[in-house]
């Protein structure tokens, strides 16, 4: 067996392996890379493979680090199937439609900056056209454990790695033994999915190191400063911001401010899901009930419920965005992007950032030199669209809601998978080296920390 690294190789994004057994050439995950200039100039290189030779993929999920890249591996001779869940597919297209639609934009303003310059504009990386030709090759599969046969020896099996709703772990059974890929795994008693599944006995593993080196923090203090930031900024007349990101996290919120209002917990307010992609993807969540853990199956069984309760208001227009800011105070917005980057966020800290009844609570981590860190590193001001902005909001910051598996479970992972041969992706430098001292010393068991372009054999 032969693997090759496309991405996601001493770094967290860009997840693409290429894996060459019994005369088939599979692709798992074909992720963007992100975080900066220098990394997200990678998308454009070549991949180490050729496009064309790839008999299918896999996507373990819709994280846009895991298939950001599909376009590209389209437009450059691929025509194979892309096996993935149904959550994941319908996500996927959401996702790559608004990473399309993003890079057009972009691609736009600089080609504008560019002919002034008299410079050549460079296209985008990819457009609507070309991410309509990739959706049409995903293949969902009929779900969780039913065995997926890509040609007389091999089988692929996807097993419910709790990260995302869709989300998966794939097992590849070869002739040459079993290679077990991670994609993303998933914290314990997250809000809505599963818990990370037990793996199956594994010869290879190649397992994502993303929190390898901590543990994380207990739900409870991240719900215990959720309630506090509600119950401090509505009662006092504020708006309570909370920054998300589109996919899990925004539902996940909603499920927990859901179970306030049940408890008649919630202080009268009203409560935006201000953000289009959010929107769309909680209408794919509705969906796929199956897909959540028994006692989010529970909660969510009937009407009112966290996606469709009085208090919530889904803003798709930018009208409707606007009106918000002009409807006085004691709401609770919700809107992207989750590190302050851009989004419709961007509008209502304008309006309330420099307010000290207003109130901004952070649910997800802030990456340096986002808007985002700036806040929670205590900035005296951001500037939004050219102008100053006071931060005067009360702030909080909420580390428990993690859709990663943090060095405990990713450890109870590998002693269970038992792998002969252990490959480590998906992970920053510092953190890959003390992951791998820590299973060492705890495990006994080497293992590999896999490089970009790298090929090993098994
Ligand atoms: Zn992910």
């Amino acid at each position: 067996m032969k693997i090759t690294f496309g991405g996601a190789a001493e770094t967290v994004t860009g997840s693409c392996h290429l894996v060459e057994v019994d005369g088939l050439r599979v692709v798992l995950d074909c992720g963007f890379f992100q975080g900066g200039r220098k990394r997200e100039d990678l998308n454009r290189e070549p991949f180490p493979f050729d496009p064309k030779s790839v008999d299918a993929v896999l996507l373990s999920h819709a994280h846009l680090d895991h298939c950001g890249r599909l376009p590209l591996l389209v437009d450059r001779g691929f025509s194979g199937p892309i096996y993935c869940t149904p959550p994941t597919a319908d996500i996927s297209k959401l996702i790559l439609a608004d990473s399309a639609s993003l890079q057009m934009s972009e691609a736009a303003y600089k080609a504008r900056k560019a002919e002034r310059l008299g410079r050549e504009p460079e296209p985008p990386l990819y457009d609507m056209d070309d991410v309509m030709r990739t959706v049409r090759l995903f293949q969902p599969v009929s779900g969780y454990n039913a065995p997926v046969q890509l040609n007389d020896k091999v089988t692929a099996v996807f097993h419910d790695a709790g990260h995302i709703l869709g989300s998966a772990a794939i097992e590849l059974r070869t002739s040459n033994g079993t290679l077990l890929f991670s994609g993303d795994l998933g914290n314990r008693d997250q809000p809505i999915v599963e818990d990370p599944c037990t793996p199956p006995k594994a010869d290879v593993l190649l397992i994502e190191s993303t929190y390898g080196d901590r543990a994380h923090k207990s739900m409870e203090d991240t719900l215990a400063e959720l309630r506090e930031a509600i119950h401090t900024v509505i009662p006092n007349g504020g708006n309570l911001m909370i920054p998300s990101f589109a996919l899990e996290r925004t539902q996940e919120v909603l499920y927990e401010i859901f179970k306030l209002w049940e408890a008649k917990d919630l202080p009268r307010c009203r409560i935006f899901l201000d953000s289009p992609l959010a929107i769309s993807t909680t209408k794919v969540f509705a969906r796929y009930r199956d897909y959540y853990d028994a006692e989010a199956r529970a909660v969510f069984d009937g009407e009112p419920n966290p996606f469709s309760f009085t208090p919530l208001r889904f803003t798709q227009s930018t009208e409707e965005s606007k009106a918000i800011n002009r409807a006085g105070r004691g709401n609770i917005i919700i809107a992207g992007s989750g590190m302050c980057t851009g989004g419709r966020i961007i509008h209502h800290l304008r309006h309330n950032l420099w307010h000290d009844k207003s109130g901004i609570l952070f649910v997800g981590y802030q990456a340096v030199g986002t808007r985002g860190r700036h806040i929670v590193d205590g900035a005296e001001s951001i500037k939004i669209w050219g102008e100053e902005i006071a931060v005067k909001a009360q702030m909080w910051t909420t580390n428990g809601f993690s859709s990663h598996a943090d060095q405990p479970i990713l450890l109870d992972w590998i002693r269970r998978a038992d792998p002969e041969h252990l490959v480590l992706i998906h992970g920053e430098d510092e953190i890959l080296d003390t992951f791998a001292s820590k299973i060492k010393a705890d495990l006994s068991k080497e293992s590999h920390v896999a490089k970009l372009g790298e090929t090993i054999v098994v």
